[in-house]
């Protein structure tokens, strides 16, 4: 067991024991925000066949050479050709097809003029410009060629995804299964949220945090409810959850305090402890362990530091787990706001809003940033980072910043 880790061997640490979830087909209709578990390959030209832009006539370029206003190009219109239907003729020399916005590009014509610029005159066509060869001709393959790949193994599947998969007839897609993810909420001072308070008594809102943070990233979460401090009952409920999902994340009871029953719990449980206290403020008190291959996560109790783990451990390990190629939050560099009074003599994590004014990205804290202080995660879009050993630092200062959205 490692003690006293960098955030990035944590991750790590978890990272190296992740095997993502297996995959499954789904409907395209039901495939949205899902994670592909093969890249998807066009088998099809989109659109299939080259085709007309506009309403107007298709015709073959080389016979507009010179052609003006004063002295236009006149063709015989030998055919209609609306969307939907295939041309019957061949364009040849001195000949032209009335063709609408969608509709297949005849043989034989390299072409279109839209209908406002031409001239009609019974059954013929008059052409006041020359063209160049695929002029106006939108191409097969335009949108995607054939072989192309449209959507990458590892990501998720948008709107124009499905889009793109339904032109090519794709009905059925390979995602990854949502992973279960169970949580246990230990404490003898928990309540259940519908539960009237009692003296020395707290609702348990982690839970439900949680929870809505592993729905927020397509994990499917399992509340298990509170369990006392106590090492048998915490192991037990370890082993439940272990037997029901695919990752455990407990919260409380993983500090030094002779009620901090979790360390040992795990141990009782069966599991091996990979590390337990990471080097960051908040959220330093946490404990990541394994059995049978999957991760129990041990989060401090209090409610901000839990959640700045869970985003900064958590959410990287579970989007492993959910078959994501990309888990680490993207960083980048921001201004700090307003002065952050606290000196920071371990590495710290502030909970901020990212505020763009004038071209410049800044960090806004929200509320306290104390360890239970859950308010200053409304709205957080940005964890940012305050280097070790740094003092009291003045708004204008430079930060490095984890987006999380
Ligand atoms: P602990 O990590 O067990 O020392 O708990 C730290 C703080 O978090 C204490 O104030 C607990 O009462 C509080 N806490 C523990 N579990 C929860 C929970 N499930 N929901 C909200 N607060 C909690
Ligand atoms: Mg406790």
């Amino acid at each position: 067991m490692k003690f006293n880790i960098t955030l990035e061997e944590a991750q790590s640490l978890v990272l190296e024991r992740c095997q993502p979830v297996e995959t499954e087909f789904v409907h395209l209709n039901d495939a949205l925000g899902r994670v592909l578990g093969r890249d998807i390959r066009a088998e099809e030209n989109i659109p299939p066949f080259s085709r007309s832009p506009y309403d107007g006539y298709a015709f073959r370029a080389e016979d507009t050479i010179g052609a003006t206003e004063a002295n236009p190009v006149t063709l015989e219109v030998i055919e209609e050709v609306p969307a939907g239907y295939a041309p019957q003729k061949k364009v040849i020399t001195g000949k032209a097809v009335k063709i609408l916005t969608g509709a297949p590009i005849p043989e034989g014509a390299d072409a279109v003029t839209k209908y406002e610029e031409t001239g009609i005159n019974g059954a013929y066509v008059e052409i006041y410009t020359s063209f160049k060869s695929n002029e106006n001709i939108v191409p097969a393959g335009e949108d995607v060629a054939i072989d192309e790949i449209i959507a990458y193994k590892g990501t998720a599947v948008s709107p124009p995804i499905i889009g793109l998969m339904s032109a090519l007839g794709i009905t059925e897609v390979e995602v990854h299964k949502r992973p279960r993810i169970a949580i246990i909420s230990t404490g003898d001072e928990l309540l259940d949220i519908s539960e009237p308070l009692s003296p020395g008594k707290i609702r348990n809102s982690n839970a439900y945090t949680l929870a809505a943070y592993c729905k927020e990233l397509g994990t499917d979460p399992v509340i298990m409810g509170t369990v006392r401090d106590k090492t048998e009952e915490v192991a037990r409920f370890i082993n439940q959850g272990l037997e029901d999902a695919d990752m455990v994340i407990t919260t409380g009871g993983v500090s030094v305090g002779d009620y901090d029953v979790v360390g040992d719990a795990v141990k009782a449980a069966g599991a091996e402890t990979l590390f337990w206290k990471i080097e960051i403020k908040p959220g330093s008190p946490s404990l990541a362990a394994v059995k049978d291959s999957k991760l129990i996560l041990a989060l401090s109790g209090s409610p901000a530091a839990a959640m700045v783990i869970y985003q900064l451990v958590g959410m990287v390990f579970i989007k492993k787990l959910a078959g994501w190629s990309e888990v680490f939050h993207p960083q980048t560099e921001v201004i700090l706001k307003k002065d952050f009074r606290k000196a920071s003599p371990r590495r710290r994590f502030l909970r901020g809003r990212l505020l763009v004014e004038d071209g410049t990205a800044y960090v806004e804290t929200i509320g306290g940033q104390g360890n239970g202080v859950l308010r200053s995660l409304v709205g957080c879009d940005i964890l940012a980072e305050i280097p070790e050993g740094s003092g009291p630092l003045k708004a204008g200062e430079k930060l490095t910043a984890y987006l999380l959205d």
